[in-house]
Formats: C-alpha cells, sequence, structure tokens
C-alpha cells in the first residue's frame, strides 16, 4: 500500500474548518512585528487541492486551508493540517514515505522509488497538468524539501535533548552516510542528508512526544 493521508484525515480537517476550530495558536510571532499569533484574525479561506492514494490511483480531495492576519501590520499566514506540506499537493504521509523508502536505500534508483508492487500510482484520467503516473522527479524534488528543513530539525534536536540528555540522537545522526552514487554535488550530498536526519528526529519526537514535527513544531519554524 502506498503511503498516504486518507480521505477521511481531509475530511476531518474540512470539518473542524466549517466549525471554526482552527486556531492561530500554532503559528509562530509575526516576524515583522512580533505579534504573538494568538493575537491573529482570520483573514480568509483557500480551497487547496490535495492528491491522495487509493489503491494504487492518484486522486483529488478538496480542502479549506485557513489563512490568519497580524493585527499589527496585515502580513497573513496559513495554518497548514499536519497531513499537509507548503506548496505540496500530495500529503505529507505520501512525500516522507516514498522519500525515506528512497534516501534509507543503498543502490534504489529514483525511478524505483516510485514503484509499490510493480507499478506506480497513476490517474485515472489525467489531465493536461499531470503526469500519468507519479514521477521519479517528484521524489527528488520532495527530498529537496524535506532536507531543507534545518530550523526545524534543529529546534526538534534542542527539545529531545532537554528531555533526555542521554539520548543516543547525536551519535545516531553522526553515523548516517550517503551512498556516492545518489550524488554529484555537495549541496544534493547535503540535501539527502538533511532528509535522513528529519526521519530519525521524527522518529524520536513520536516516540518521546508521541506526536509528530509536523503537528506544530515545522509550523513555528515556519517550515524552515
Ligand atoms: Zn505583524
Amino acid at each position: 500500500m502506498p503511503p498516504t493521508a486518507t480521505l477521511e484525515d481531509i475530511k476531518a480537517y474540512q470539518r473542524k474548518v466549517e466549525k471554526d476550530k482552527i486556531m492561530p495558536d500554532n503559528l509562530p510571532p509575526c516576524p515583522r512585528c512580533s505579534v504573538e499569533s494568538m493575537f491573529f484574525k482570520i483573514h480568509a479561506y483557500r480551497e487547496r487541492r490535495f492528491l491522495i492514494i487509493i489503491e494504487m490511483l492518484i486522486k483529488a480531495a478538496y480542502c479549506s486551508l485557513v489563512r490568519f492576519k497580524c493585527p499589527g501590520c496585515g502580513k497573513t499566514f496559513t495554518d497548514y493540517p499536519d497531513f499537509a506540506v507548503p506548496h505540496k499537493h500530495y500529503t505529507r504521509p505520501s512525500i516522507t514515505g516514498f522519500s525515506v523508502s528512497y534516501v534509507e536505500s543503498e543502490d534504489m534508483t529514483y525511478q524505483q522509488a516510485v514503484m509499490v508492487d510493480n507499478s506506480a500510482p497513476g490517474y485515472l484520467q489525467s489531465d493536461s497538468t499531470d503526469a500519468p503516473t507519479l514521477a521519479p522527479t517528484t521524489i527528488h524534488r520532495w527530498i529537496t524539501t524535506l532536507g531543507s528543513f534545518t530550523q526545524t530539525c534543529r529546534t526538534a534536536l534542542i527539545l529531545l535533548l532537554q528531555e533526555n540528555p542521554a539520548s543516543s540522537i547525536c551519535r545516531d545522526l553522526a553515523r548516517l552516510i550517503i551512498p556516492q552514487r545518489k550524488y554529484k554535488t555537495n549541496q544534493r550530498k547535503k540535501q539527502l542528508i538533511g532528509c535522513r536526519q528529519l526521519v530519525i528526529i521524527e522518529a524520536f519526537f513520536q516516540a518521546i512526544f508521541k506526536t509528530s514535527i509536523f503537528t506544530k513544531l515545522a509550523m513555528r519554524c515556519a517550515f524552515n
């Protein structure tokens, strides 16, 4: 089964939006004028299209995201449900699941990384803007994104070490290596390692705090 958020996850968030249950508290303070996010006001609702994978078929599911506005300067901020990653249509379980299988394997290619049980998830009816199946270049881009949450990872690591100073996490992170055939540039190597680090930090975070770093922390770090 390919990793994906479910239609139920998306509908549950939509119900929270409709019942006015989405609060701005998880957002960071305004970077322009330092107003705390609890004082932000609802500004707009934006419909977002998500792509989920049901029995190897890629399907669109729609959900409203809430935009808040800083009362001090008017800057706007989006609240993201934990299945969403900014600027991505696929859901976080798909983005992390496919990326992890690539970065943790010794010799997998991007072409192999999109395959689940000998086929790639595809669209029932492809419109012109979408590739007919999940594309290898999409996994490449996901890893670029996941490898760039530097501030989120650093903050999570500090919290983990505060909670358990004897944790093995620093040793686990230092041990990570990426096979040389997977990158041509130092920048790509950094992204691949960043992606692997994120996966390890997320696993420790889940074990200690019983929640994902994407539920709140990543948003507080403005997905940096
Ligand atoms: Zn502001």
